[in-house]
């Protein structure tokens, strides 16, 4: 085992690999606030990806209903199960004293999954990772308990009687939200970890978990590790698969327009304009440098909205997500660590930057690699939740990686009157 530097853990841990980094990492963001549950971004990966004879049962990416849904089948509390019996202590989140990019949510007193094997009675060969197999049936539903609430699905909402008030001054006693999941291309991937023939690899221009088709003898080592089970079996090629980042189209190969990195389908696909993708800079330890106005790092270090899925696993995920904000905050909590509820309260309450860059949620199929914001007019205020709110009706202009002009939007989202004569035909 080697030490490396986790900064979602705020500290170093425990990984059988050695520190290593990638120039640059692809990383993405998830508005869980907005999602509708379509599944048109599964839908585009199914047809662009898993479409073949073997694949039936595999989505690289897929949409499950919260608290209950999960593909394979209770994945999440599966492993959380485990690690909670690797951590008989208990697993908490200690302050830090310099809260930064290195440590911005604390530090994690507990095992993750690379230093629990030791305490958990498995069986069988020694792993390097904790981790469980899925039996084949658990992959059959990739969106079981569809839309089922926390209370069974004939529970009565219960309007008004939640744990807090929303800003409509009520919230539900009940309640569900759809979590859009892909591979996170962890900075230290279990898969990675887990495989005896190293035929895993992290690609080093941009972090991108690839599995190499000749070398993997099917031993699924990295299925049992993968903690958010992103890595699939095919029985008719006896070997492992995954999501591949759409990497023709972040390389900038894909013939919709050549030589410009574009987001990845199931990111462009997304109806409701709640994924944006990218790629960010890292330094030797895998932090983030410091890159002000590339709207990734301005989300998640700057306003601190998005938040990695389960932190405390330790490979240090690299999809990030924003919060739900009717969910009661010990559930997610234990899903987005402990910075859950500060973050809520400045995604509910946006300040004027960061209202401008969530305009920049699917504006444009190709990566915005940097936003720059021209002050417009005030256009409104109130208070919410007992602060001020004003909206400014600012222009935000996203560039691709060449410094090209990408996107020009507004904050205000302009209005067409249909002329008269066009007033009743389509
Ligand atoms: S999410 Fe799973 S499959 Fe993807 S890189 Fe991380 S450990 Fe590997
Ligand atoms: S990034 Fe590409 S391969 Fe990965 S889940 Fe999305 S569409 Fe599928
Ligand atoms: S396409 Fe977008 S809105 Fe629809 S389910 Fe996927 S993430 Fe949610």
């Amino acid at each position: 085992m080697g030490s490396v530097y986790n900064w979602q853990i705020g500290r170093s841990m425990e990984f059988p690999h050695g520190q290593a980094s990638p120039e640059e990492q692809f990383a993405f963001v998830i508005n869980i606030n907005r999602c509708i549950g379509c599944q048109t971004c599964t839908m585009a990966c199914k047809s662009t990806w898993t479409f073949s004879k073997g694949q039936e049962h595999m989505w690289w990416t897929n949409v499950e209903t919260k608290p209950s849904g999960g593909y394979p089948k209770h994945w999440d509390v599966k492993t959380l199960d485990k690690l909670s019996e690797a951590n008989p202590e208990g697993m908490t989140w200690a302050e830090s004293e310099a809260k930064g990019r290195r440590n911005p949510y604390g530090e994690y007193q507990g095992r993750t999954i690379f230093e629990a094997p030791d305490t958990v009675a498995r069986g069988g060969s020694p792993n390097r990772v904790l981790g469980y197999l899925p039996a084949d049936e658990e992959w059959g539903s990739p969106n079981i308990f569809e839309d089922t609430p926390s209370h069974g699905p004939s529970a009565p909402m219960d309007f008004g009687k939640g744990e807090e008030l929303d800003d409509q001054g009520s919230k539900h006693k009940a309640w569900f939200f759809y979590l859009a999941r892909l591979c996170n291309h962890c900075s230290y991937p279990a898969c990675v970890a887990a495989c005896p023939r190293t035929a895993i690899y992290k690609r080093p221009e941009d972090g991108v978990v690839l599995v190499d088709q000749s070398e993997c003898r099917g031993y699924r080592k990295c299925v049992e590790a993968c903690p958010y089970k992103k890595v699939m079996y095919r029985g008719t090629t006896r070997t492992s698969e995954k999501c591949i980042a759409c990497y023709p189209r972040i390389e900038g190969n894909d013939p919709e327009a050549p030589g410009v990195p574009l987001e990845t389908r199931c990111m462009a696909a997304c109806i409701g304009q709640v994924r944006m993708q990218g790629l960010v800079k890292v330094d030797e330890d895998n932090v983030w440098i410091n890159d002000r106005y590339n709207p990734l790092y301005y989300l998640i270090h700057v306003a601190r909205v998005a938040l990695p899925l389960y932190p405390q696993f330790g490979t240090e995920p690299n999809g990030y997500y924003i919060p739900p904000r009717w969910v009661p905050i010990a559930y997610l909590e234990q899903m987005f660590g402990p910075d859950v509820e500060a973050a809520i309260a400045r995604y509910r309450n946006p300040d004027r930057e960061l209202l401008a860059v969530l305009q920049l949620f699917r504006r444009s199929n190709q990566i915005i690699a940097r936003y720059d914001i021209e002050e417009g007019p005030k256009v409104y205020e109130t208070e919410r939740f007992g602060e001020k709110f004003e909206m400014y009706n600012d222009t935000i202009i996203g560039f691709n990686r060449a410094g090209d002009e990408i996107i020009r939007t507004q904050v205000e989202e302009p209005v067409f009157v249909r002329p008269a004569k066009h007033a009743n035909s389509i």
